[in-house]
């Protein structure tokens, strides 16, 4: 066999400046991979890289040639644990490169089976969470607006970004413009661990969900001070990155929020899950901004989920990839039924 790879840089415009505690981004720079075999069948994965773990757009660029080498190396889509495991070996940081090769792979690997990612893993799609759609920090007049839009385009959970000096006053907003909503919001690392107290106490009174990420990934012993006290269930995701990190966060928070960017692969977000489950933590999945190419396989573990966060091409004013059916945030696997991950080129 012989395998044909290929990558290129993609900018994705945002419909609207994205905002978290951190900084703005107005575009999202992904960079797509493709890996084809003789047959002409392609798998394709993305890279959504993210600063706030080292990772560029260039970075990612830096490193595929090497990571391609191995798939070529290896010569066989179905040997996706070899190609992984030398991934890791190779380059061990760069996970978002990493899990574009890990997501075309599996792509290509399910498409020459004939089976959807989710059914190769024997999930049940009826069983997926909806993911909730994200509204950015902005003006509170903006967020009064994306908040109602979003309620009006049927998203039943909207998660909000935390981590001002105006948090009540835009929780206030969102809950008048979305009073039936699930609530959930992402303070970014933005508080102090008495601040994330103080605030979960408040939010739980307007009846948010859950709050994620309330302090610094830094301070592990503030996430504990605030699990120990907090009126609402915690969410871990930038203190839970990779695998090791489970057992150090299991007493300390409720919820573990994974990403394949973060995770650097399909299989390594699947052990996390089950390390996940097996410290007694609920799961969810997360994404950066993220073109379909890669939000699709995310979607295929679904069903593995107690939370669902895949709002990621979602908020682009343009995808070159179709993926799973994420209308009205229900996560409709099994509504197109394609083999592979279910990403397709718009254009086809
Ligand atoms: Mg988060």
């Amino acid at each position: 066999m012989t395998l044909d790879t290929e990558f290129e840089r993609v900018s994705l415009p945002l419909q609207d400046p994205f905002t978290i505690a951190r900084g703005t981004q107005t575009e999202a720079e992904n960079v797509i991979v493709r890996i084809a075999d003789e047959a002409g069948m392609t798998g394709v994965g993305g890279a959504a890289p993210s600063a706030h773990y080292g990772e560029t757009a260039a970075t990612v660029e830096a490193v595929l040639p090497e990571l391609l080498s191995i798939v070529e190396a290896v010569d066989d889509p179905h040997a996706i644990r070899e190609v992984e495991s030398r991934m890791a070996s190779a380059i061990g940081d760069n996970p978002a490169a990493r899990a574009a090769v890990s997501i075309a792979v599996h792509d290509l690997a399910a498409k020459r089976l004939g089976v959807p990612l989710y059914r190769l893993w024997g999930l049940d799609p009826s069983t997926a969470p909806a993911t909730s759609y994200t509204v950015g920090l902005d003006e509170t007049e903006r967020v009064r607006e994306k908040a109602a839009a979003a309620v009006e385009a049927g998203y039943p959970i909207l998660k909000v970004k935390l981590g001002t000096d105006r948090d009540r006053e835009l929780i206030d907003a969102v809950r008048e413009a979305a009073p039936d909503a699930r609530l959930r919001v992402d303070a970014n690392e933005a508080w102090t661990p008495r601040e994330a107290v103080e605030k979960s106490a408040w939010l739980a009174d307007r009846d948010v969900e859950f709050v994620e990420q309330p302090v610094p990934a830094g301070d592990p012993e503030g996430l504990r001070f605030v699990y120990e006290r907090s009126a609402l269930p915690i969410a871990a995701d930038e203190s839970c990155v990779t695998l090791s990190d489970v057992p150090a966060i299991a007493d300390r928070c409720d919820i573990a929020n994974l990403k394949l960017m973060k995770t650097g692969g399909v299989s390594e977000a699947r052990r996390m899950i089950a390390a996940a489950r097996a410290h007694g933590l609920e799961v969810m999945c997360g994404c950066m901004i993220e073109s379909n190419a890669s939000i699709a396989a995310a979607a295929g573990l679904a069903p593995l989920l107690d939370y669902a966060d895949l709002d990621g091409s979602l908020l682009l004013a343009e995808d070159p990839y179709e993926g799973i059916d994420l209308t009205g945030g229900e996560i409709r696997l099994d509504d197109r039924d394609r083999a592979g991950t279910g990403a397709r080129l718009a254009s086809e």
